[in-house]
């Protein structure tokens, strides 16, 4: 969908200094190559089979569909992916190309520690040594994915620039690999940044959508009338979406954080508060103040609190192939507790998002419809949290 200069329509491109060209296009150049080599692809292929324990199941949610009188629901179960979640289908792929360019280090971001946690999981598997920028307050709130992070032998380095939150270790991180090109490969987490990151990782994210056609075909010989993913960045989503896009009879949902409401200033939701921008080298929609500077975003959920969303979904909002819908905290917490009890499954506070505007969505629909309901992780590591917004204190 992206032409050479990775553009999705006005959105996407390569808006970075000129010292990070070299290396974009190096990564661009490997890409392109290896994406088309038998051997990388039955690599990977092994990696994700063997190692990260895919295909992930296809679940047919009855006690759910039996209670909600509506569309029948599947689940997509990437929370049954080793670490946990979808972001090691992203980190398996980027790091075997790394290995394959011929690095020996990885970098990368984090904001809640679960790409952290998934990059230095991918660098002790394949012998690379990593490094992850993360923001300071992030190193105070989720303090187990550091001492996992530092377990499997990656070094964490705690940024304290600007709100010392994701946006900031994402800085950081172009910012050393600027200054360390020739070692080093970039493990970028969403379908984000500069071209040609945003279709790198939604390429190797694709598996979802891949299995989910093969999956729904094989049980219910139809392909679903919606897909229901929830966006950060936008990974899981785009991998839940990609393989659904020229079907045209299949509605592609994102649901957005939309924190406390979109009305009020503590909301991570891009469509639906945001305006056109350029930051992390790509155009796209943003959250921003009168004077274009990228606003201070906030949501429960770590994993969506980021001020942007990938470009290639900012040109699915825009053709109108995709909606993208706002789903409050209370809505995600009360979703989160609803799969909990409903189906025995904690899902992450992330994809409780999706699960949410399900639950509204299937009850206007009838048993001929199907929808599918990507789980991006489990909810294991969003427990406490969730306990403490009730007013529950346990110790974690
Ligand atoms: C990181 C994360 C997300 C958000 O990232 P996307 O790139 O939008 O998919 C969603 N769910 C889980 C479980 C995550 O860890």
């Amino acid at each position: 969908m992206s032409n050479q200069s990775g553009r999705f329509g006005i959105h996407g491109g390569q808006y970075i200094p000129e010292t990070l060209m070299n290396a974009v296009i190096e990564l661009e150049q490997a890409y392109n190559f290896y994406k088309n080599d038998k051997a990388f692809n039955h690599e990977l292929e092994q990696l994700f089979n063997e190692y990260a324990g895919r295909p992930s199941r296809l679940y047919y949610a009855s006690r759910m569909t039996e209670d909600l009188h509506g569309a029948k629901i599947y689940l997509k179960r990437e929370d049954l992916n080793h670490t946990g979640a979808h972001k090691i289908n992203n980190v398996l792929g980027q790091a075997l190309l790394a290995k394959k360019m011929g690095k020996t280090r990885l970098i990368a971001e984090t904001g809640a520690g679960q790409h952290g946690v998934a990059t230095a999981t991918a660098a002790a598997l394949m012998g690379l040594s990593c490094v992850v920028f993360m923001g300071e307050e992030d190193t105070r709130r989720q303090a187990l994915n550091v001492y996992k992070m530092r377990l499997l032998g990656a070094e964490v380095i705690s940024v304290k620039t600007g709100t010392g939150t994701l946006k900031d270790a994402v800085s950081e991180a172009f910012r050393e690999w600027t200054s360390r090109i020739a070692d080093t490969h970039y493990c970028l987490g969403s379908v984000m940044g500069p071209h040609p990151f945003p279709t790198i990782v939604r390429d190797f994210q694709s598996v979802i959508s891949r299995e989910i056609k093969a999956q729904i075909l094989q049980r219910e010989n139809k392909l679903p009338d919606y897909v229901i993913a929830c966006v950060g960045g936008g990974s899981n989503a785009m991998g839940s979406f990609w393989h659904f896009i020229n079907d045209k009879s299949v509605k592609l949902i994102g649901c957005e954080a939309a924190g406390r409401g979109i009305n009020t200033p503590e909301t991570a939701a891009t469509i639906a508060t945001g305006r056109l921008g350029i930051f992390h080298g790509m155009k796209s929609y943003f959250c921003q103040d009168n004077y274009g500077q990228i606003a201070p975003v906030y949501s429960i959920s770590a994993g969506l609190d980021y001020p942007g969303i990938g470009p290639e979904h900012a040109y699915l909002h825009d053709i109108k192939r995709a909606s993208y819908v706002p789903v409050t905290d209370e809505e995600a917490v009360n979703a989160f507790e609803y799969l909990s009890r409903t189906e025995g499954i904690i899902p992450a506070i992330e994809s409780a998002h999706a699960v949410s505007h399900a639950i509204k969505l299937a009850k206007t629909l009838s048993r001929e419809n199907i929808i599918v309901i990507t789980i991006s992780g489990r909810g294991d590591k969003d427990c406490a949290a969730i306990a403490r917004y009730r007013g529950e204190n346990i110790n974690e």
